[in-house]
């Protein structure tokens, strides 16, 4: 079967390779930044995360977002925290 599935330009973080990437099962159900993968020519890890607005994937160093995911997420820690506390 032919794959028709449109694919999306990034450029890598490092090298600045150019590729094309299909949006992984995770984004067409709209977990955007849920797409990975490795740059052919650097073989840097990679994460794709896509813009739905801009119908665009950008391409970012995969330990770079998982920081501001972790940051991300400690943050709505926090804030769930203050709601608790909110509550007292
Ligand atoms: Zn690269």
């Amino acid at each position: 079967m032919e794959d028709n599935r449109p694919r999306y330009k990034v450029e890598c973080p490092s090298c600045g390779k150019v590729m094309y990437v299909c949006k992984s099962i995770g984004q067409e159900m709209g977990m955007f930044d849920f797409g990975g993968g490795k740059c052919i020519n650097c073989n840097l890890r990679l994460n794709f995360t896509f813009n739905p607005n801009k119908e665009e994937m950008v391409a970012m160093e995969w330990e770079k977002w998982r920081e501001k995911k972790e940051k991300l997420y400690s943050k709505i820690q926090n804030l769930k925290g203050e709601i608790a506390h909110g509550r007292d």
